[in-house]
């Protein structure tokens, strides 16, 4: 049930309906917009009459979302989320480019890498710290030490950085490092993995399920939201299909489709999503054209040499190229990057 409020409704107003919904077992989320601000109360609300809720002083009007995911739909907040991170925004008219290697290895390549990608315009840094192997006996990552390989560079350069978390239990250990929180393609219908992300107050990258619909994949944005976090991430990365030519199949139907029917930003790893080098930048392009509000790139300073997913890493002259032809793709659909 969304009560969306009077403009000029006082804080005690507010205070009244949130614990008139606390008395009726409902959770209170404040979704502040330019035009106008609701509370989503989110709970057993089917047999609570709209008439109830109208009654209170300050609530304009009250309206049912149909829809399984509340917070997330654009149906609860009509204007795009946009989320900030330090000096870099997500989900505005500028493109937001993360990059970096798969992997964190030696803090002097990561150092490298990130000197290259900022010089190339990126504002982010990624890299994994605790990877998701699909063989036990490959590289598992430098775990804490990996996180303070990533502090380095972000010392050195200034750039933001997004790393992923797996375990539940290093949630306070990748919230007190990163800027952004990455939960990856295995994870995303890992619940109480996303329950944890939810309670934490740094923005969530959530990346699409191997075989996720669209509709999982904005019912697992939800649990994170239903948990008091509200700054989340879709990132398409690709899904398994019958085709083998490419690792993944990358979706791009996915961005439109995210974006109509939720308010949060939406990017796109097109590295996971082709897992081949030379098909990474036309995806790129595509992704920005179709909409995408950022990109995720594996960029390694000597792809032959990666420890993980060389195949797909550009290297910093490809990526500055890469960064080049945005430009183009960027301004022809009213963005900057
Ligand atoms: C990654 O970004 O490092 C990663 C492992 O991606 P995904 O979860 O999409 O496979
Ligand atoms: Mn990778």
């Amino acid at each position: 049930m969304i009560i969306v409020l009077k403009p000029g409704v006082t804080p005690e107003e507010v205070k009244h309906i949130k614990e008139q919904l606390k008395r009726k077992n409902l959770k209170a989320h404040m979704l502040p917009g330019v035009g106008r601000t609701v509370i989503a109360a989110i709970g057993d609300t089917a047999s609570i009459p709209e008439q109830w809720a109208e009654a209170m002083a300050g609530v304009e009007k009250v309206e049912r979302i149909q829809k399984p995911y509340k917070l997330v739909s654009r149906e609860t907040k009509k204007e795009s989320t946009i989320i900030n991170v330090g000096k870099v925004t997500i989900g505005d008219k500028r493109i937001c480019v993360m990059a970096g290697p798969c992997s964190v290895e030696s803090v002097e390549g990561l150092i490298s890498v990130a000197k290259d990608v900022k010089a190339a315009g990126a504002n982010f840094l990624r890299g994994g710290a605790f990877k998701p192997r699909t063989s036990p006996y490959a590289f598992q990552g430098h775990g804490e030490e990996g996180l303070k390989y990533l502090a380095e560079a972000r010392k050195k350069t200034g750039l933001p950085i997004i790393t992923e978390l797996m375990d539940p239990r290093d949630t306070e250990l990748v919230e007190r490092y990163s800027d952004i929180i990455q939960i990856g393609t295995r994870n995303m219908q890992n619940f109480s993995l996303l329950k944890e992300v939810g309670k934490t107050r740094k923005p969530v990258l959530l990346k699409r399920g191997l075989s996720a619909t669209i509709k999982e994949f904005l019912m697992s944005a939800e649990y994170i939201m239903a948990e008091g976090n509200h700054e989340v991430i879709f990132c398409e990365r690709g899904i398994r299909t019958f085709e083998t030519y490419t690792r993944n199949t990358l979706d791009l139907s996915a961005i439109p489709a995210l974006k109509k029917e939720s308010h949060l930003p939406v990017i796109v790893d097109p590295s996971h999503g082709v897992g081949k080098r030379d098909l990474v930048a036309p995806m790129a392009l595509a992704a920005v054209a179709a909409g995408a509000d950022g990109l995720m790139i594996e960029v390694h300073s000597d792809p032959e040499k990666a420890w993980s997913d060389g195949d797909q890493s550009l290297t910093p002259a490809q990526f500055a190229v890469l960064m080049g032809s945005l430009k183009a793709v960027a301004k022809a659909v009213g963005r900057t990057i």
